[in-house]
């Protein structure tokens, strides 16, 4: 069977804005979903066939292609350009947002064409410390909002929008397919049911224009990059006056010059000298509260890891904070003078034949000598 149109298949002009196609994608996926029809094979397909078109449609490259060659442009099995392979985890996020709303029971669609907007990602880059610690930034995200010139209606001032003539205010339609008659989203009105004759001039009659908005966010301390802070009610304004979206304002963690953090507990790592790791001796070590002291006892190896309990990161989720783990690095000394280098020939000749000051060294040819002994 040929393969439909992609815009065809949800129902969205050529043109169609990235929100109008999630917008059609969502309405026809949630009425398609398979835990909604259970058995309905018609269903299933229609899932499918709107999965597949809002994949390509909602990648610019693919989209492009697809405009430009139709199917073949993105079918992976016609070797064309683009192709489904990478977009895997871009696809199940996009998922996960589309349902979000659908699975929280919430939202969707009202009489009347009201639809709920869109929920919107934005990713806040945090330093370490403002993530340990918690902060409040601002942040400025583009958004949809109603029109104020209209209300929101789309329609000019003084005019109202009329009852769409194709569907006749319904939103949908019924389309025979074979041997199936279904129901579709109104591809002149696209579900509203409304039609505006006379569009407002600032919106264009979309009822909604994009407009920046700052919002203040509240970061929690302990927050780690891929948690989400979500700002109900801030996504995309609705249209028709159903309500707005959410915005999800998904949190990543700069690297940060000294300390790496794995969960609630930062590592560093800390440069000793070899006479101080010989000898013992006091270390400072940063933490991110500033430096403590750190007692390092003597014979100490480098890659010893010393714990300061406490010292990591409060979870957001609470518990107790984790630890620091401070990695000491022996440093070969460089540069050294006459008196150095005499100095330290004299220490190796005190060591020649006595393996007891070197515990590693010691336990290597023993197991050298067992692995030549062997052959
Ligand atoms: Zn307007
Ligand atoms: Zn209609």
């Amino acid at each position: 069977m040929a393969k439909r149109d992609y815009y065809e298949v949800l129902g969205v002009e050529r043109g169609a804005s990235e929100a109008e196609l999630k917008k059609a994608y969502r309405r026809l996926a949630m009425k398609h979903h398979p835990d909604r029809n259970p058995d309905d094979k018609a269903a299933e397909e229609k899932f499918k066939e709107a999965n597949e078109a809002y994949e390509v449609l909602s990648d610019a490259g693919k989209r492009s292609a697809y405009d430009q060659y139709g199917h073949a442009g993105v079918d992976p099995q016609m070797g064309g350009g683009g192709g489904f392979g990478g977009g895997g985890a871009n696809f199940s996020d996009i998922f996960g947002d589309v349902f979000s709303d659908f699975f929280g029971g919430g939202g969707g669609r009202s009489r009347g064409g009201a639809q709920r907007g869109s929920d919107l990602r934005y990713t806040l880059e945090l330093d370490l410390e403002e993530a340990v610690r918690g902060t409040t930034v601002t942040i400025r995200v583009p958004t949809l909002v109603g029109c104020k010139t209209c209300d929101g209606s789309g329609a000019k001032k003084g005019t109202s929008p009329v009852t769409c003539t194709t569907c006749g205010g319904i939103g949908q339609v019924r389309m025979q397919q074979g041997f199936f008659s279904v129901q579709q989203t109104c591809p002149r009105c696209h579900g509203s049911g409304k039609m505006i004759s006379d569009p407002c001039g600032s919106c264009h009659g979309q009822g909604r224009v994009e407009e920046s908005k700052t919002l203040s966010v509240k970061v929690p301390a302990g927050v780690d990059t891929g948690d989400r802070i979500r700002l109900s009610g801030e996504g995309e304004a609705g249209s028709h006056g159903g309500p707005a979206g959410d915005l999800y304002v998904v949190v990543n963690v700069r690297e940060h010059a000294i300390f790496q953090r794995d969960g609630k507990h930062l590592y560093c790592e800390v440069p000793i000298s070899f006479a101080d790791a010989a000898l013992g001796g006091e270390l400072e070590v940063p933490t991110l509260d500033g430096r403590v002291k750190l007692k390092i006892p003597e014979g100490t190896q480098t890659g010893k890891l010393f714990r300061l309990r406490g010292k990591g990161v409060a979870p957001v989720r609470g518990g107790g904070a984790g630890d620091l783990m401070c990695r000491v690095a022996v440093e070969t000394p460089v540069n050294l003078d006459k008196r150095q280098r005499e100095l330290l020939a004299e220490f190796r000749k005190s060591l020649e034949g006595d393996t007891s000051h070197s515990p590693k060294a010691s336990g290597w040819f023993d197991g050298m000598k067992r692995f030549f002994g062997d052959i």
